[in-house]
């Protein structure tokens, strides 16, 4: 077994998209990956996660930092995303290229990548944006139209899996729990609960065409109809009013409806273990890059359109029970305080339409502890 602290699979992933797949070397900027033509399921890909700090002691190691944790060796923040020529160059030079050097390097190429994404999001240019299949796969393509209710998208890149991926996720597709059963489109702030196998179809002018059979939108209730809940105050404690903790209901639940069922993160209540979000593993693989917002939108739309069944009495329910479309998703702080990160969230509510909120979601420092309180008060009668 190799003692190399290697990054995982996910880790070279997230740092590839971080660097929009171009070599991050000062002045290089070299594209790293494209589609080949050698089969349907190859892409190209020239570049790879370096190591800042070596993976391993020994001869030719580079920058290698005894102190250092595995996990700290296998972090994201001690991978540099380099085409072939500069991560063999950066190795045979620590003098030159020292950590802080690479740092600054990666630092300079991320911010690059953020603002011409955001200078094209502004211009109004087509920005193909992420479309999910199930929790494993996620691409960049476009949503193509609605037939017979299955929903067609074109796809452009992998970000998360590949095709192989996908053909497996069609073929165990009978014996995958239906809360992984979902199709989430950024471009529509919407999503639908899988009701068959994806297809794939290569396309001759490049990328591949899926199609998803989808049941209908699932129900949602009126935000006038929200259940009663404990009531939070804007530091996020429970509040007393008249010897009693004070309770909300209906349109006054909405804002913390909506704050608490994106704070609970999934894995983290042990009689629900399906239920929340995915924030805080987002956070830490993509905080400070553009993709963070695209990823979390799509975290919302799961949690607005994607129906959780209560294992303790089986009644199923989308967890921000009355949001039937997310609009946007936005980042308001570079980072988030005492664990709080506030965000805006731009919804689409039954019985009220368009909402826009500024509210402030739990992102735990250490994943699945969650912040507290954490009321937990769906209870739909
Ligand atoms: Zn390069």
């Amino acid at each position: 077994m190799s003692n190399r602290d290697e990054f995982s699979e996910d880790t070279k992933r997230k740092v590839a998209l971080r660097a929009n797949q171009h070599c991050s070397f000062r002045d290089c900027s070299q594209p790293t990956s494209g589609p080949s033509d050698e089969s349907p399921e190859a892409v190209n890909v020239t570049g790879e996660a370096a190591h800042i700090h070596a993976a391993a002691s020994g001869l030719g190691a580079r920058r290698y930092l005894a102190s250092m944790s595995r996990e700290e060796r296998t972090h994201i923040t001690n991978a540099i995303w380099l085409c072939a020529t500069h991560a063999k160059l950066i190795d045979r030079d620590e003098v030159k290229y020292t950590a802080d050097v690479l740092r600054d390097m990666k630092a300079e190429h991320e911010a690059k990548c953020d603002e011409r994404h955001r200078n094209a999001l502004s211009a109004g240019e087509v920005v193909s944006d992420l479309i999910a299949i199930g929790p494993d796969i996620v691409f960049v393509g476009e949503f193509l139209g609605v037939e017979n209710e299955v929903w067609s998208f074109h796809l452009r890149n992998f970000v998360d899996g590949d095709v192989h991926a996908l053909i497996t996720f069609a073929e165990r597709y009978e014996q995958t729990g239906t809360i992984d059963l979902y199709v989430l489109v950024n471009e529509l702030g919407d999503g639908r609960v899988l009701r068959g196998k994806p297809s794939v179809t290569k396309e001759t002018t490049g990328g591949y065409t899926v199609r998803c059979p989808v049941f209908p939108s699932a129900g949602r209730i009126r935000a006038a109809d929200l259940p009663k809940s404990l009531a939070l105050s804007d530091s996020h404690d429970l509040m007393v009013q008249g010897g009693n903790l004070a309770t909300v209901s209906g349109l006054d639940a909405l804002p913390q409806q909506v704050k608490t069922g994106l704070s609970h993160q999934r894995g983290e209540s042990p009689l629900h273990r399906d239920f929340g979000t995915r924030f805080a593993e987002y956070y830490n693989l993509l905080a400070g890059s553009s993709w963070l917002d695209r990823y979390l939108k799509l975290e919302v739309i799961r949690q607005a359109a994607i129906p959780y069944t209560d294992p303790t009495n089986n009644q199923q329910y989308t967890p921000l029970l009355c949001v039937e479309r997310v609009f946007g998703v936005e980042i308001l702080a570079s980072a988030p305080t005492e664990n709080w990160l506030p965000i805006r969230v731009d919804l689409d509510v039954k019985g009220v339409g368009r909402w826009q909120h500024n509210l402030s979601v739990c992102i735990p420092s250490e994943p699945i502890r969650g912040c507290k309180p954490n009321p937990n008060t769906v209870d739909i009668l």
